[in-house]
């Protein structure tokens, strides 16, 4: 009888998975609310311990494990504080390319 695959759990799928997005929050604009925090799933947001020259505690990315997915963008009450990129998946040759004589 074969050996079973070993079961990889969704969470480790995500850590083990290349960063699809990537953030970039305006310090100047950010009002440090914590809800682009509080939003993005895999948690890779959070509130700089240092005040900007307002004041406030603004939002950063930690530079991991962002999806792309733009809830921190939607969830935002600041026009022009988040902007989201998403980063192309990283194309992987699956089967041969046939070449111009067997087309
Ligand atoms: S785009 Fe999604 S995963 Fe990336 S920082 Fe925003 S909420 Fe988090
Ligand atoms: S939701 Fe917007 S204003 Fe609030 S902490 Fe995040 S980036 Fe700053």
């Amino acid at each position: 009888m074969a050996a079973k695959e070993p079961r990889v759990r969704r969470d480790e799928v995500r850590d083990i998975a290349e960063p699809r997005g990537s953030v970039e929050i305006d310090q100047e604009e950010c009002k440090g609310c914590g809800l682009c925090v509080e939003s993005c799933p895999p948690k890779c947001l959070e509130l700089l311990p240092e005040l900007n020259p307002y004041g406030i505690h603004p939002a950063h990315y930690t530079g991991e494990k962002c999806t792309g997915c733009g809830i921190c963008f939607y969830c935002c009450p600041e026009p022009g504080a988040i902007t989201v990129f998403r980063v192309p998946p990283a194309r992987v040759a699956t089967q041969e390319v046939p070449s111009a004589a067997t087309l």
